[in-house]
């Protein structure tokens, strides 16, 4: 049997008739970007996550960046200022910091949940220090309420990292919904996957979403008056369109996730594979289901003997990568650990239970070297 990690094309091939339709009607439309697709799926996608303001942008990293350029234009963060950031994310949260001239500060995680500690943000606090940046890494929400309580104290700003979180709540709030703004990804993996790239910037703040509206469209508000110097980062008419037709299935999908994650926690006991930590149930999205290995590459390669494609999310921590050779020089032996054996198994909305069963028994027939 063949499992492959995320099979994109069933994902979509469920909704092909409604997609179908969708894009239809943007290309009978003749209006292809900044026009009633867009503004529609803002304001079904901010409902969703519970706030008054979603903001469509190019895609998940630009919505990172936006926020911090809007902040900056706002007078809330100036060059040089400290962001804190998990040293074990996707590179993207690295990128969107150091592309608006603002400094990571990267700091190990807590090692069950691979999300930020918050007594290890505490320990980085400095005076250049002006925000936080959780990651809801996996899926799984980080420690808001913590996090948010350090931000306070300290005065800093809270930018939620939410591009693997679609559908994660707290108490029924959903990530995006606890920091000053958030940033998701609609990268077509994502939980919530666009047919091509797209991302957006929620926030409850009016000024902070009026201020991205303007950067992400050449920092203008109105045709052929530019208030600031922004870029082009839009999400397309296409885009939006596919976007709100998936926009109604996405909680569904999660909670096919939460199922296998369920079975797989319950059914994987091997002493070589340690299994990922889940604070409550509600709290993961289950985007990856991430395990670890001291020896990941053996495991990996069996399950591939077995048909099963598991995936490294991700081989080298951002402060080790050649982009940022020399400039973070920062020790992370805890990040660099995990990056070394963490594996994610097959997860997905089309995954069936054989598959599933498929995977479980692939796990169990692992003979470590010794
Ligand atoms: C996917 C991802 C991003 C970036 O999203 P893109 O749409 O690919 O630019 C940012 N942060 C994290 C944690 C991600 O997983």
């Amino acid at each position: 049997m063949d499992v492959p990690f995320l099979d994109v094309r069933a994902i979509n091939a469920r909704h092909a008739d409604e997609l179908k339709a969708a894009a239809g009607r943007v290309i009978d439309s003749g209006w292809y970007v900044l026009g009633q697709e867009l503004a529609a799926f803002e304001s079904e996608f901010a409902r969703w996550c519970g706030l008054p303001h979603a903001v469509g942008v190019g895609n998940g990293l630009d919505a990172l960046s936006l926020i911090l350029r809007a902040c900056k234009s706002l007078g809330r963060l100036a060059d040089g200022d400290e962001v804190i950031v998990p040293g074990n994310t996707f590179i993207a949260s690295f990128l969107a910091i150091t592309q608006s001239g603002l400094v990571p500060v990267a700091v190990e995680p807590d090692p069950s949940t691979f999300n930020l500690d918050p007594a290890a943000i505490e320990a980085a606090i400095g005076p250049r220090t002006r925000a936080i940046m959780p990651v809801h890494l996996y899926g799984q929400l980080a420690d808001m309420p913590a996090i948010t309580a350090v931000a306070h104290r300290h005065g800093l700003l809270v930018i939620e990292d939410a591009a693997q979180a679609h559908g994660a709540t707290w108490s029924g709030r959903r990530a995006g919904a606890f920091g000053d703004a958030a940033a998701f990804s609609f990268f077509p993996a994502k939980n919530l996957g666009a047919l091509g790239d797209g991302g957006a910037v929620v926030t409850a703040d009016a000024e902070l979403a009026t201020r991205v509206a303007a950067l992400r469209n050449y920092g203008s508000l109105e045709k052929y008056r530019h208030l600031y110097q922004g870029v082009n980062s839009r999400l397309d008419e296409m885009q939006a369109a596919m976007l709100r037709v998936k926009l109604k299935y996405v909680d569904a999908d999660v909670t096919r996730r939460r199922a296998i994650a369920r079975r797989y926690l319950a059914s994987i006991r091997h002493p070589a594979i340690g299994l990922p930590a889940l604070a409550s149930e509600e709290r993961h999205a289950w985007h990856l289901f991430v395990v670890r290995s001291a020896q990941r590459d053996a495991l990996q390669a069996h399950l591939l003997a077995e048909g099963v494609h598991a995936q490294v999310h991700y081989p080298e921590a951002p402060h080790r990568q050649p982009a940022y050779a020399g400039a973070l020089p920062v020790s992370l032996p805890l990040t660099e650990c995990l990056h070394d054996e963490v594996l994610s198994l097959p997860i997905g909305p089309t995954l069936g239970d054989e598959a599933v069963e498929h995977v479980i028994r692939a796990c169990m027939s692992f003979r470590p070297s010794t």
